[in-house]
């Protein structure tokens, strides 16, 4: 009997080290754990900037995008469960009060309460006109800034950072090249757009945009503006108007059968479908198919 006992309490201290053996084992991979949470967390408003800080980041940082697949940014506004989050990132990143007003409102109190906050479209956007990532010079510039906030914040990665941004910045020199070959060897020098998109571009690259709506695609020109508008499109022979995906205006469609036009789908990038996601698209792929609607508008002659 007393055998036995000596023999269970032998067994019960094995158990007994072997749990704290656990438990001991359990507290290491805790230790692990706030390394992860070292990693910067990241959010941003909408495509172009979530796409530009992921390709600088990879997979040193967490970046969140906000505005959900699908919505158009102009006039959305975030929940309270969101704003919540981004009160505990480590840096938030949007473009400016002409895209998004709400964030604005917000960057101010964000920074005093610890949140580094980038308002990437200071000194680059124009007359309230926020599309300046269609411009891949000016997108060039967005990324600059991008990864200077974001390597202040996380100095520990800014080689891996800094590698990425040259890669980046490589990119958007090859779609500069492409878009000079484009409007450099085309007949047309007028586009037609649903809303607009492509003045940036447009002047960059030297032809001429013919908006259709004003800035955002909520904007309703009058039907004056609208005739004057059929006019304009008449006299200079178009033939296709650029129309964004997922536009629920009849406005273009009106002007089209009113000058005999067709209609092209864009993608602006104002946003990534989720068609577009599953076919892992990203802001180059899509630059690419926009180059073909523009060869086709502005009636591209090259090879
Ligand atoms: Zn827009």
């Amino acid at each position: 009997m007393k055998k036995t006992k000596t023999i269970l309490v032998l067994f019960l201290a094995v158990c007994l080290a072997a749990f704290a053996a656990g438990c001991a084992k359990n507290e290491d991979v805790e230790e692990v754990e706030p390394e992860d949470q070292a990693n910067l967390k990241i959010y941003t408003t909408f495509y172009p900037i979530y796409d530009f800080t992921e390709k600088i980041v990879g997979d040193n940082a967490n970046v969140e995008n906000l505005i959900p697949t699908g919505v158009e940014p102009h006039d959305y506004e975030l929940s309270p469960k969101q704003m919540a989050k981004i009160y505990d990132g480590d840096i938030f990143i949007y473009l400016g009060e002409s895209m998004e007003p709400w964030a604005s409102k917000i960057a101010e109190d964000l920074s005093k309460n610890g949140v580094k906050v980038l308002e990437v479209g200071t000194d680059l956007i124009e007359n309230n006109d926020p599309h300046i990532w269609l411009d891949p010079v000016l997108a060039k510039e967005m990324a600059q800034k991008i990864f200077e906030v974001i390597a202040a914040e996380d100095p520990e990665h800014e080689e891996i950072y800094k590698e990425n941004l040259e890669a980046l910045l490589k990119k958007f020199d090859e779609l500069d090249k492409e878009l000079l070959e484009v409007t450099s060897k085309s007949s047309k020098k007028d586009v037609v757009t649903s809303h607009g998109f492509l003045d940036y571009m447009a002047k960059r690259y030297g032809f001429n945009q013919i908006s259709i709506a004003g800035l955002s695609p909520q904007d309703e020109p009058s039907p004056k503006k609208i005739a004057e508008i059929a006019d304009i499109c008449k006299s200079k022979n178009i033939k296709y108007i650029l129309v964004e995906k997922g536009s629920s205006s009849k406005l273009p469609e009106t002007v089209a059968n009113e000058i005999g036009a067709q209609i092209l789908t864009i993608n602006p990038l104002e946003t990534l479908w989720p068609d577009e996601i599953k076919a892992g698209e990203d802001y180059f792929s899509i630059m690419e198919k926009n180059l073909d609607i523009l060869r086709q508008a502005l009636e591209y002659e090259g090879q």
